[in-house]
This record gives structure tokens, sequence and C-alpha cells, in this order.
């Protein structure tokens, strides 16, 4: 028999195409985590959670599903290591949401600080749907249904997975009779069903979008929903007018006034994404003291996030010729996660005595 490796998961809501901040926040990892071989890699696309604002859309969600398909697979995941699946496909997601949304309370589900910040974001005001309301927790049966050991995500995914870990310590007390008191770590060995998975924040944990600060000089998070976004798929032309027109100093009117480079996103992008940490030290002093221009600095950056995205755009293209083959790694890898979830799905039936025709007592009592 060979032993099954820990499972990583995560995933993307397909409400567009991956950007920027995607890569750094949660895609470079997950092909580096891919590449060392220590996890099963499941990458969910949540198709059903884009249902949540964009219901009247079906047909959008379904090619926004197939363009994070191809951008998974232009970015790096390979489908011979990493698993790549349809969270519609997955039945044990829907049941484990129903069930798992008896664990914690309605206030504690609004009280989630991402929730309320997408609630802003989308202008959803009062009017969000039901459904709305119910993603977290379909979010907490999307991870713990693999039982993963660890989640790959940005900064904004943490209040959803300390909700997910409130739900799974929840219930292996309840119906695992797992002590309070025992620490996380211990869970599983004290007969939890779930492991208590950690996050894995990526090397920026938030990268800003490319648009104008608010009023209080906070800018707002390269987001798909956002229109703020350099995307992973965008031509060298396409980012070449995004920076161009990129928000930077405001007060600085022509190359000689000195600038500044704090929470400037032109450097913020620098810090990122150039390489060459030489050029960025020297362009910054020259900017400080008003000795180079913007533009000089925007083309550089342009030539750094280009030399990262084009591979993988011509490897997208390359994907998008052959979309049999894509369909058919997403098939591939709906079944290997089908076969997982199903297996905790029974195993919760078990430990909720709610298992009456498999492994079944003849008894009114477990
Ligand atoms: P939407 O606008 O529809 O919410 P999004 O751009 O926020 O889309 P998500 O699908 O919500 O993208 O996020 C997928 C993953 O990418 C999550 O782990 C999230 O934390 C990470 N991520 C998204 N945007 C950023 C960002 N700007 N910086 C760092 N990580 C990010
Ligand atoms: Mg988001």
């Amino acid at each position: 028999m060979t032993l099954e490796k820990p499972k990583l998961l995560t995933g993307d809501t397909p409400t567009g195409k991956l950007h920027l901040g995607h890569w750094v926040g949660t895609l470079e990892n997950r092909v580096r985590l891919q590449e060392e071989g220590n996890y099963e890699c499941f990458f969910i696309i949540a198709n059903t959670h884009a249902f949540t604002t964009r219901y009247k859309d079906p047909a959008q969600i379904r090619e926004n599903t197939i363009d994070v398909a191809l951008d998974y697979l232009a970015a790096g995941i390979d489908p011979a290591k990493s698993n790549i699946f349809i969270q519609s496909e997955i039945p044990a997601i829907a049941e484990l949401t129903f069930l798992f949304s008896m664990l914690v309370s309605h206030a504690r589900v609004l009280r989630n600080p991402t929730l309320k910040q997408e609630l802003k974001d989308k202008d959803l005001g009062d009017k969000f749907s039901f459904g709305f309301a119910l993603y977290p927790v379909g979010q907490i049966a999307d991870i713990l249904s693999f039982r993963p050991s660890v989640i790959p995500v940005g900064e904004d995914q943490l209040p959803h997975l300390e909700m997910a870990n409130e739900v799974a310590r929840r219930f292996n007390q309840i119906y695992c009779n797992v002590d309070p008191a025992i620490p996380d770590s211990e869970q599983e060995a004290a007969g939890g069903l779930f492991p208590i998975p950690h996050p894995l924040v990526g090397r920026v944990r938030r990268l800003i979008g490319m648009s104008a600060p608010d009023e209080k000089g906070n800018f707002s998070k390269m987001s798909k929903s956002l229109g703020n976004a350099i995307m992973l798929s965008d031509s060298p032309d396409e980012i070449k007018d995004k920076i161009m027109k990129m928000y930077t100093d405001p007060n600085r009117l022509r190359a000689s006034d000195p600038g500044t480079v704090e929470n400037n996103p032109l450097w913020i992008f620098h810090d990122t994404f150039t390489l060459d940490r030489e050029w960025v030290e020297e362009a910054k002093a020259r900017y400080r003291a008003g000795k180079i221009g913007d533009v000089e600095c925007k083309k550089k950056l342009v030539e750094s996030v280009v030399s990262l995205t084009e591979p993988m755009r011509q490897r997208r293209l390359d994907y998008e010729k052959n979309l049999d083959h894509v369909f058919n790694v997403l098939s591939d890898g709906t079944a290997r996660a089908n076969e997982v979830a199903e297996i905790t799905l029974n195993e919760v039936k078990l430990k909720i005595h709610q298992n009456y025709f498999t492994g079944r007592k003849l008894s009114l009592e477990m």
C-alpha cells in the first residue's frame, strides 16, 4: 500500500482571468509546492461561488471557469502532478455546506471582515442574496472536504480560513469527542476527523491595484472584479498601456521634481517584479532626487512584468488551441477530487450517526 501524501487545497472564483495579485499571492507558492512534491495538490475552480454575485450571467461563469483552468496551466500547474477540478461537480461539497452551516452562527458569518469588505467593494449594500452570505460556509466545505494540511492563499482569505478552523474544531469536539483543550496540531491524533490546516501566504500578502487611492490614501487590492488588474494573459501592448497610465506620485509634474517612493505603486510594483535589485535601489535614489522620469521607470517595469507574463501567455495560447485536452484535465482532476471528498462525506455521516445504508447497523442506536 502506498501512503497518501498530505493534501494541499486552494482555488479561485471564476469571475474573470487571473492577474499579478494571484501570482504573487498564491499561484507562485502553488507551483513551488507542486514541484517540491510533498503534497497531493487540489485546485478548485469555485464556479458555484461566482453565482453569488453573477447569477444572471451563467454563460460568462462557464467561460471564466475555462479561463481560470487555462491560466492555471499557463502559470505552471501541471496536471500530471496536481488535480484541477470544478466545484459544482463535487456533490459532497454542497452536502457538507448544509451540515457545516449549523456549526457557525449567522452573526459570526456576517462579522467576517472579508465578507464585509466585499460587500463594500462590490457595492452590494443590504441587497446581497442569502447565497452570498452562505458562501463563506461553502468555502469551509470546499476546504474541509479535502482535509488538507496547507492552504496557499492571499491575505484577504485569512478570516475565511480562521472560520474553517473553528468549524473543524467544533466538528471534532461535538462529533468525535475531542477535548476542547486539545491543541490544533493534535486534533487528528485525538480522534478528530478534521486536521486544522494552516494558511501559507504569498511573498506579497496583498498586491494593490493600478488605480488611484481612496480619500484616506488607501489603495484597493488588485482584483478581478475591480478593473484595476494586469492579467497574466495580457499582451505586452496591453501591459504597456496599463503601466503607462498607472497612478504614481501625483505631486510630481516633471522629471526634475523630487518624487516620493513610499506608498507609490510604481515602486511597490518594482519591488515586487523587478529582479535587478541594484537598478531598483539606484533608480529610487534618482527618483527621490528628481533625476529620473516616470516614463523611464515605467518602461523598466513593463520589461519586468512582460518577462514574467509572456511565457505564461504563450503557453496559454497553446492550450487555447487544444481545449479538448483542457476538458480532459478538468475531468480527471474532478474524478480524483470526488474520490477524496466522498470519503470525507462518508466519514462525516458516520460521525453524525446518519449512515443509514452504508456500514449499517440495524438498530435505533449506532
Ligand atoms: P474577486 O474580485 O472576484 O473577488 P479576486 O481577484 O479577489 O476576485 P479571488 O478568486 O477572490 O480573486 O482570490 C483567489 C486567490 O488569490 C485567493 O487566495 C486570494 O487571496 C488571492 N489573491 C487575489 N487577489 C490578490 C492580491 N491582490 N494580492 C494577493 N493575493 C491575492
Ligand atoms: Mg476575492
